[in-house]
């Protein structure tokens, strides 16, 4: 897999998490609301630079904390909650971030913990 390729495809898939979660929490339509905006430009701006995007599979569990504790915070946040439904809304997209997944052993535990917490966070709401 071009690793271009894969970063345009994780900033697509986080991009449409915000969406998901704007939509659900500032009452947006179209588009995002000032905060969602900042934080898809920040988290786009982070993938763009990140130097590990051909080993990595999930931000979630990559060692190199990039993210700002403000920002991390915020992102979990909103992964928590737009993770485990953006399989509802884009399930192809979903299988292609989880099949990236598969390809590093990394990648193979990164999968089972995102499975967990997603699945945890489903039944906690
Ligand atoms: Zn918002």
């Amino acid at each position: 897999m071009d690793v271009e390729k894969k970063r345009q495809q994780e900033q697509e898939t986080v991009a449409e998490i915000i969406a998901i979660y704007c939509r659900a929490h500032h009452g947006r339509r179209e588009g995002l609301c000032p905060q969602c905006e900042s934080l898809a430009r920040y988290a786009e701006a982070r993938i763009a630079a990140c130097p590990r995007m051909a080993v990595k599979s999930f931000c979630s569990v990559c060692p190199v904390h990039c993210y700002a504790p403000a920002r991390r915070q915020e992102i979990q946040a909103v992964m928590r909650y737009g993770g485990p439904r953006m399989l509802l809304h884009h399930p192809l997209m979903t299988l292609r971030h989880m099949m990236l997944g598969w390809q590093t052993r990394l990648g193979r535990v990164a999968f089972f913990r995102h499975w967990r917490q997603s699945n945890r966070s489903v039944k906690a709401k």
